[in-house]
């Protein structure tokens, strides 16, 4: 199977959700203003998938090689070590979106659109694991994305771009000249089948991170030789 483009998934604003993380009091003129920009992204936003089923071609101590492209990472080569088989994505909230929130002049409007365009990927991220699953079946599974760890830095985003094609022509994602991508709101990386509980963050000791899912693991990140 070639490229897979989820570009019409359904999905919904949370509103309760989002004026819980704004706290803002239900019925207040704020919230009221938050529901209706809700209501108008639901209507405008196209969140989007594009992933791959692909092959490992090759494995080095510090490299794997997917699809005749070789991505460098020591962790990346241990994590696939049992696997043949990955699937690299990008998920988006998608440029309708993108362009929306940038035509909000309003600061305090634009911070609760960031969040709004958050639960588009959000959703898409589910659309991409639903579809992943009922079509391939891996199993329990796990993610690294490029620029996470120091170990798989953030200019591999070519490499993981070039397996991909080219993700702004299907689903309208770009690399800035910083490896960036655009929109914003979007997330890409590397699916495999596992048995362990591999998280990026486990051996990340970055304090106060925002976004992170598990707690930083020294003995982890020992036995990966960091
Ligand atoms: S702790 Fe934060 S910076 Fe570190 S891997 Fe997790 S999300 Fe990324």
């Amino acid at each position: 199977m070639g490229l897979i483009v989820l570009d019409n998934i359904f999905w919904k604003v949370d509103v309760d959700k989002l004026l819980e993380r704004f706290r803002l009091q239900p019925g207040s003129q704020d919230a009221m203003r938050v529901e209706a920009l809700a209501r108008e992204a639901e209507e405008i936003g196209r969140p989007k998938v594009l992933y791959k089923e692909a092959y490992i071609d090759d494995k080095g101590e510090d490299f794997v090689i997917v699809d005749g492209i070789k991505l460098t990472s020591r962790i990346l080569s241990i994590n696939l070590e049992q696997v043949h088989r990955v699937f690299p994505y990008v998920i988006t909230c998608g440029t309708e979106l993108e362009r929306w929130s940038q035509a909000i002049d309003d600061i305090l409007e634009k911070y609760w659109a960031e969040g709004i365009k958050e639960m588009a990927l959000a959703e898409a991220t589910k659309a991409f694991e639903k579809h992943l699953e009922e079509n391939f079946h891996p199993g329990k599974t796990s993610s690294m994305n490029p620029g996470s760890l120091q170990d798989w830095p953030i200019t591999q985003q070519r490499q993981l771009f070039q397996i991909l094609d080219d993700p702004k022509r299907y689903i309208g994602v770009e690399l800035t000249d910083s490896y960036l991508m655009l929109p914003m709101k979007s997330v890409s990386g590397i699916r495999f089948a596992t048995q362990a509980d591999y998280e990026n963050c486990k051996l990340c000791s970055r304090q106060n991170c925002p976004n992170r899912r598990a707690p930083y693991d020294p003995e982890l990140a020992k036995s990966y030789g960091m």
